[in-house]
């Protein structure tokens, strides 16, 4: 049968493309293995993984372990290392082939690239940057209850317009963080995202599923002819970037730290180590030069989850609290009583940072050398 993106009746299953670099899988694609289970499992239905690289199989099994009944393993000489042409010739012949109605890709740089350039040849739709996605209904009804505030009970959805118990529901920020967007694909398959490294929580690592994991070969055509680019190279960013997706406590500096910003950050940096955690920092900071980009947190940072989250001087604006409100346990220091951050704080202490930080560094020495 001719491929055709509108017969909606003809896909089926969940699809995760598997980012590798170097022969390293992306822990964003464990993420989205994890979140593509939940809603194969409200679809009814299998979750693969697809990955390209070179002999790249040893890295299928593991996604077995985070929940995918199956990974579509591509392997050639030609995608060793990453090129648009390459990959979306592959990824888009692939989903030609099996039709998947659900694709998830990380919204990394090389999803973003990737996703809307597979969507376009495939001509469906993208929703890109997504910070939330739902299947089941009531789920999504769940969600908007205690994350929005909507009249949920009183709501009505017009489910003449297209199912709204079967489409992919993709919830994204929009007008600067202002609102949250939900986006359906309701006429083309598949129906793709882009989602945020760290936004999804990763499963339990399940060995039987790994051990279970049906790991495919198909075949599929790709010369050098088809990449019209050429890595020569791959240089790594000189500096070392703080890993603020994977870590258990993160201190972060806001604003609030201007009076002395090397001492702030010193602080923070303290703290932090004593907490065995890294520095993080609202965007004032990033924009302001105190402290380099990949410490934001954030709308247009990263999103985080840790088990600490400690805010210094940061006053709580929607953009800041959009990428750590979900972190376990959240401790506000501002020296104004009426910061929204402490809206969302589960400690709150009134008062200036370089006073209280100095204290709270003391007394935790204090309690590491009784302990
Ligand atoms: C499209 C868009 C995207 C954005 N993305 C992000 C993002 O990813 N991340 C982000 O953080 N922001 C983002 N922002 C910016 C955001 O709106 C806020 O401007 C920013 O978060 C404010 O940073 P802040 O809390 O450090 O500074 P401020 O809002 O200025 O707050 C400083 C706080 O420090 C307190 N303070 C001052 N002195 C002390 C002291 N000595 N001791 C204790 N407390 C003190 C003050 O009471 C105040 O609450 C974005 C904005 C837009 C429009």
């Amino acid at each position: 049968m001719a491929y055709d993106s509108s017969q909606i009746d003809a896909f089926k299953n969940v699809w995760v493309f598997c980012e590798q670099r170097q022969g390293k899988m992306m822990p964003t694609t464990f993420e989205l293995i994890s979140e593509g289970r939940k809603l194969a499992d409200e679809l009814g239905c299998n979750l693969y993984g697809i990955l390209l690289g070179d002999d790249v199989d040893d890295l299928a099994s593991e996604l077995g372990g985070y929940g995918a009944d199956g990974v579509y393993v591509y392997n050639s000489p030609l995608l060793k290392n990453y090129t648009t042409d390459g990959y979306t010739k592959v990824i888009s012949e692939a989903v030609q082939e099996f039709r998947p109605e659900v694709m998830l890709f990380g919204a990394s740089n090389i999803g973003r690239d990737l996703a809307p350039r597979c969507a376009a040849r495939l001509h469906t739709g993208l929703c890109a940057d997504c910070t939330h996605l739902d299947i089941d209904l009531d789920g999504y009804i769940n969600f908007l209850r205690s994350g929005s505030s909507l009249d949920v009970d009183n709501m009505k959805f017009d489910t003449k317009l297209f199912d709204v118990n079967t489409n992919l529901k993709m919830t994204r920020p929009a007008f600067g963080g202002h609102l949250m967007a939900t986006i359906v694909c309701p006429r083309f398959r598949p129906a793709m995202a882009t989602v945020r490294p760290g936004v999804m929580q990763k499963r339990p690592y399940d060995e039987a599923g790994a051990a279970n994991v049906e790991i495919m070969h198909p075949d599929f055509e790709l010369v050098a002819a088809d990449i019209e680019t050429e890595v020569l190279d791959i240089v790594k960013a000189a500096k070392k970037m703080v890993d603020l997706i994977g870590a258990d406590v993160i201190v972060s500096v806001g604003r609030g730290i201007a009076k002395d910003v090397e001492g702030g950050i010193a602080l923070a940096t303290e703290l932090a180590e004593l907490l065995g955690g890294v520095v993080g920092s609202s965007r004032a900071c990033v924009d302001a030069g105190w402290i380099s980009a990949d410490h934001q947190v954030g709308q247009t940072g990263k999103t985080v989850h840790p088990r600490i989250y400690v805010a210094l001087g940061i006053s709580g604006a929607i953009q800041h609290k959009a990428g750590m409100q979900d972190s376990e346990c959240i401790i506000a220091i501002n020296k104004n009583e009426t910061a929204p951050i402490f809206e969302i704080a589960d400690y709150g202490i009134t008062g200036d940072l370089f006073k209280v930080v100095p204290l709270l560094i003391d007394s935790i020495k204090a309690a590491k050398e009784t302990a």
